[in-house]
């Protein structure tokens, strides 16, 4: 693979290894972040520092964004008031763009339309596999977009990613990622109440999740978040307040869909319910707390 000039914006828990594995394949990567410490972090590993989205992406090949939320990605792209400071103005045509966040499918189409117009290619990636897959460059990557720029992008996401799959035209990674999200939140709401009926009935949890995670019961949820649910270890991973805004994006798809999510619907609430009992920042394994809480056994 040649070496690429890569803009590399928001270098968070997911952003910042993705870089880094960047970096380390040999590429010319200019980070921005609104912190300068993981701005720093990245320069250490062989990257360089932009002053801001313009400079980042005036002399990239591709940019690549990893921010928390739709009106994010939509500021990036589209710029401040002002208009002369987004991606769009300041891209170079034919950068290919590729958006990694979790982000509304239908914001992403209508970035993919304004950026086709501009001459940028737009692909939407969005990742599963949290933390740990992004620094083991083992994330799974859903990505939507025209064939040509998703195969454009196909060896830098394989450069962070294990498994690359094109999903369908722009959008149709963010519809995959929608699901993927109401499965992992209801997987760890099921597990939760597992593992307190269980604590209930004096069981060894321990032995219990090891067996039940070699039969139909197991899953990347019970063998990732099992033990610090045992242990009450909530420190984020994946912050509620990021799968709260998650579970709006496939509630809103499903409606707009006319298809019916009950159960996603119901986790959705106690997504919601946990944040708003101040817990947005805790990974969203601590759900457990919420079962403790409505089974009578809250520890503290
Ligand atoms: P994070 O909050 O750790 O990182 C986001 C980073 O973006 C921050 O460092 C912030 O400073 C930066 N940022 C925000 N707006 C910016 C701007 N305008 N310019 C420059 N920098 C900006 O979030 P994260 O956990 O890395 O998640 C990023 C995205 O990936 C989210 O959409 C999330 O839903 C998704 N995701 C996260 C995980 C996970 O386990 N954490 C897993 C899969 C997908």
């Amino acid at each position: 693979m040649s070496q690429q000039t890569i803009a590399f914006i928001g270098l968070g828990i997911m952003g910042g290894p993705m870089a880094g594995h960047l970096v380390d394949a040999g590429h010319d990567v200019v980070g921005h972040n609104l912190s300068r410490l993981a701005v720093d972090v990245l320069v250490e590993r062989g990257g360089r520092a932009a002053t801001d989205t313009a400079d980042a992406v005036r002399e990239a090949d591709v940019v690549i964004t990893m921010v928390p939320d739709s009106p994010d990605v939509e500021s990036l792209v589209f710029g401040s008031d002002r208009g002369d400071d987004g991606i769009l103005a300041n891209a170079k045509p034919g950068t290919l763009h590729i958006d990694c966040s979790t982000i509304r499918p239908d914001v992403a189409r209508r970035i993919a339309e304004a950026e086709r117009e501009r001459g940028i290619r737009p692909v939407d990636a969005p990742v599963s596999g949290g933390e740990p897959a992004a620094v083991e460059a083992a994330l799974s990557i859903m990505v939507g977009g025209a064939a040509e720029d998703v195969e454009a992008a196909r060896p830098l996401l394989e450069t962070v990613g294990r498994t690359v799959v094109h999903v369908g035209p722009a959008g149709s990674g963010q519809t995959v990622k929608a699901a993927n999200q109401l499965i992992v939140a209801g997987n760890i709401q099921l597990v939760a109440e597992a593992l307190v009926f269980l604590e209930a009935h004096d069981v060894d949890t321990e032995s219990a999740l090891a067996v039940l995670q070699g039969g139909l019961a197991g899953s990347t949820v019970l063998a990732r978040k099992g033990a610090g649910m045992r242990a009450r270890t909530f420190a984020p991973g994946f912050r509620i307040d990021l799968h709260h805004k998650d579970m709006g994006i496939v509630t809103t798809a499903a409606r707009e869909a006319g298809v019916a999510i009950p159960l996603g619907a119901h986790v959705a609430q106690l997504v919601a319910s946990l944040r708003a009992q101040g817990h947005g920042g805790l990974d969203h394994s601590a759900l457990l707390k919420q079962v403790e809480e409505l089974s009578g056994r809250a520890t503290a």
